[in-house]
């Protein structure tokens, strides 16, 4: 049987000869052969045992709001969350699953007068993504509100729960980013508060975001924050701002995000993130590290 007979016998939904450029929130990248898109937990662990024998590699995507593909594609298997976005509440906690939006998950509370974290608000992306690079804003990350989960672990294909204070949440860094874990789906804990005051700090994060971030397509700040490095500070210091290598470039708006004007390969996004990097070396004597990741 083949692998997509294989995903029809067990309903599990997908679509072949996908162009990455149309799913990854920077635009651009060659095209996928398969992306999955499991609809329940069960579905979600038989797509990883089933990719884990048909495909030398895979990957698990979320919004792709911080990952884009290369432009000859990428031949593995890709597993999309986004069918898997169930949000539950009970008293302080909403348990969400892992392709659940960040902004709905926030949204959801407030609706049940539950604050989560209204900096977060307006983060692109699932909660699987904000998990594994423990996304955050204006002071705030989602480790501070994350309370433990239900992983899959792909070594062995057993589930697991793990707790925050284990899941070495550090900035922008967790566990994930070095074991093997699928987040199926997790629990985050708020408190009491009235639905407009929650609003108002809903408002205050988008109207942050609006003054500082560019509107062209994105992946966010692209190089990480360090102790002492600001990359936005240095790229901007350095003389970036703007430059640019095919159609994609530093933004004029936020030194920090690389922005594809229109036409840009994921090459020139690539070949970019690497002229930055060796020009704050050579400056600066840093190593600027990447946030936005590359998926090969
Ligand atoms: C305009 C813009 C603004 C942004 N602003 C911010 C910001 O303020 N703060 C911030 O931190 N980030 C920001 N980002 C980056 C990005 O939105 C976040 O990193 C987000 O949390 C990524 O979520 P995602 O679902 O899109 O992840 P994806 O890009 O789909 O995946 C990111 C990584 O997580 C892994 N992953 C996804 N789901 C799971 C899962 N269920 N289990 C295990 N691993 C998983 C993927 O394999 C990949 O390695 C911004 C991006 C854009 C485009």
């Amino acid at each position: 049987m083949n692998f997509t007979e294989l995903l029809d016998l067990h309903k599990i939904s997908y679509k072949e000869n996908v162009s990455t450029s149309k799913i990854s929130s920077i635009r651009a990248g060659g095209v996928a052969k398969i992306i999955i898109y499991p609809d329940n937990f069960e579905k979600m662990i038989y797509a990883v045992k089933a990719c884990q024998a048909y495909f030398d590699k895979f990957k698990i995507i979320g919004g792709c709001t911080n990952t884009f593909f290369r432009d000859f594609g990428y031949c593995g298997g890709i597993i999309c969350t986004r069918r898997l976005f169930d949000v539950k509440i009970d008293g302080l906690y909403v348990t969400a699953s892992a392709g659940a939006p960040l902004s709905s998950i926030l949204r959801f509370a407030r609706d049940n007068e539950i604050e989560l974290a209204s900096e977060l608000f307006g983060i692109p992306g699932t909660l699987g993504g904000a998990v594994r690079n423990n996304a955050g804003a204006f002071g705030k990350d989602i480790s501070n509100v994350f309370t433990d989960g239900i992983f899959l672990n792909t070594d062995d294909c057993s589930l697991t729960s793990i707790s925050s204070e284990n899941l070495r949440f550090a900035y922008r860094e967790s566990l994930l980013q070095s074991e093997n874990l699928i987040l199926l789906s997790g629990r985050l804990k708020g408190k009491f508060l009235p639905r407009d005051e929650i609003n108002e700090g809903f408002k205050k994060s988008v109207v942050k975001r609006r003054e500082s971030q560019p509107s062209e397509a994105s992946l966010g700040s692209f190089f990480k924050r360090t102790p002492g490095v600001i990359p936005a500070k240095l790229i901007d210091e350095a003389g970036l701002r703007g430059v640019s290598i095919g159609g994609a470039a530093v933004s004029q708006k936020h030194a920090g995000f690389i922005v594809n004007n229109g036409s840009a390969t994921s090459s020139d996004i690539d070949n970019l993130a690497s002229k930055i990097e060796n020009v704050i070396f050579e400056k600066n004597g840093i190593r600027l590290a990447r946030e936005a990741e590359y998926v090969i």
